[in-house]
């Protein structure tokens, strides 16, 4: 058996301490009797969004806190995690496959459902897959120990399903897996009623953390050798800190790019209606605020935006788009579209292209509607027959990979700064990414060791594009 993430941080040597009886270490005195029973391991699986990513992070943290010990397979562990997402019905599906992939064969195991299906399905997952024995939504996790506890007690069926919750799920002792960039999240839940979203159902209620938690973690963070932070959220321009400090979301941004050490700082996912002037102010004033907003806008289409209910015009999210473009930096604009929403015409779709080549996106997610349980949207008739949406899908892709080699190609001859990631073999290229958020592949004249640039920041004159990367050479 094989475990998993060989200690790189002090954090994570504290992690791995799974305090035998002759254990000295701080960690094992401080939680004493819990790991005086056999070790057990679990393995967990991720699916959806970055901010699931990141609870799984802090879900194996507190595992291996409890005393559990994490393996690279289902096959080796003695429990199995799913953390799931029901964002799309697609993702949705692929949680039960694997469920059933373990109907027969899963003998000795047990298994849990966490995450967005869990807290939608309740405690119909356990008559849909009877071998599961727990069930908890993402904002029960801090019950989390507790139900480990029921669970070892032999209880067949536990779960956490409770929305009514003020509490944020943090955990000190979260075991992140990039070793350069950490998620830290702000804000969890929504308060938003977009017509097709599932995420108020399955998150809870907005609560925000304090921003005096949010930069005592920042300066760990900056201490433990990270230089990037990510800051997650549904919404974090709702955040709102609950402390007398009372800072707002421009605070807050700008206060992190201010902590010694951390030289980027992104944040992911943003609503346009919540998204306000001091935002680019900061970005546009703090340098280590990196050079790119993600700003979802789902349709061109003002019929549509009502229809989503997004409560925001074309013309108000333009407003936004027009800000980014007053910087003085150049800001990477990215953003969220959804097609074949109901009662979506061609000239509806015609607008959101029109939209596309507006702003000159620098990259789009885009997806096909997808019916989810009780949203509003699943009530509305006039439903987009599936052909057309796939249709329209590939027009926009199509569209928007043109948008994309126009504005890459835009940066031929630039030198921009890259945060080193990782290096091909195969290739001979180190992988970076630059502030925009653009990967860019580049080789350096001297030779070095694989690890020799692994997370630092080097200059990268750009030589060629194309509609999703950029390739250079290293000039420092
Ligand atoms: S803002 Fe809308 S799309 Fe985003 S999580 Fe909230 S309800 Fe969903």
């Amino acid at each position: 058996m094989k475990a998993l993430n060989a200690p790189t941080r002090v954090v994570d040597l504290i992690l791995t301490c799974l305090g035998g009886p002759a254990c000295q270490c701080v960690e094992a005195r401080a939680v004493g009797p819990r790991y005086n029973r056999k070790v057990k391991t679990f393995y967990i699986e991720t699916f959806g969004c970055q901010m699931n990513a990141h609870d799984s992070e802090k879900v194996v943290g507190t595992l291996v806190t409890e005393g559990y010990q994490q393996v690279e397979t289902p096959e080796e562990a003695e429990l199995v995690f799913y953390n799931t997402c029901s964002i799309r019905d697609k993702a949705e599906q692929k949680v039960f496959h694997r469920l059933q992939q373990f109907q027969r064969d899963g003998k000795g195991k047990k298994f849990a459902v966490l995450g967005c299906v869990a807290q939608q399905e309740g405690e119909k997952i356990f008559e849909k897959a009877p071998h599961v024995s727990m069930v908890c939504g993402s904002a029960s996790y801090n019950q989390l120990p507790q139900m480990l506890v029921q669970l070892d007690a032999g209880n067949k069926r536990v779960t956490g399903l409770s929305l009514d919750t003020d509490q944020t799920f943090e955990t000190p002792l979260t075991r992140r897996d990039n070793p350069h960039r950490a998620f830290l999240t702000i804000i969890e839940g929504c308060d938003k009623s977009c017509a097709y979203c599932v995420v108020p159902f399955t998150r809870g209620p907005e609560r925000s953390r304090t921003s005096a938690s949010v930069i005592a973690e920042s300066r760990k963070l900056a201490e433990m050798g990270y230089s990037e932070i990510m800051l997650l959220g549904q919404n974090v321009n709702s955040y709102r800190d609950p402390s007398p400090a009372a800072w707002d979301f421009a605070k807050l941004l700008d206060e992190v790019g201010r902590v010694p050490g951390i030289r980027r700082v992104r944040f992911t996912t943003s609503h346009p209606r919540d998204f306000v002037q001091p935002i680019m102010e900061a970005i546009d004033s703090n340098p280590s605020l990196c050079n790119h907003v993600h700003l979802p806008v789902q349709s061109g289409s003002d019929r549509m935006l009502e229809a989503m209910r997004r409560l925001y015009t074309r013309e108000e999210y333009l407003q936004r788009i027009a800000w980014m473009k007053a910087c003085r930096r150049e800001i990477a604009i990215t953003t969220d579209v959804i097609v074949g929403f109901p009662g979506e015409t061609d000239e509806d779709f015609q607008t959101t292209l029109a939209l596309l080549d507006e702003v000159e996106y620098d990259s789009v997610f885009s997806f096909k509607y997808s019916r989810r349980p009780n949203t509003h949207a699943l009530a509305l008739d006039d439903q987009i027959p599936e052909e057309e949406k796939t249709r329209r899908l590939a027009v926009l892709q199509e569209h928007q990979r043109q948008i994309q080699i126009r504005r890459n190609a835009s940066y031929v001859g630039r030198v921009e700064e890259c945060l080193v990631e990782g290096f091909n073999k195969a290739t001979g290229q180190w992988i970076g990414r630059t502030s925009q958020h653009k990967t860019l592949n580049f080789v350096r004249a001297a030779a070095p060791s694989a690890e020799d640039l692994l997370g630092r920041y080097v200059d990268v004159r750009v030589t060629r594009s194309g509609p999703n990367s950029l390739a250079g050479e290293c000039v420092n």
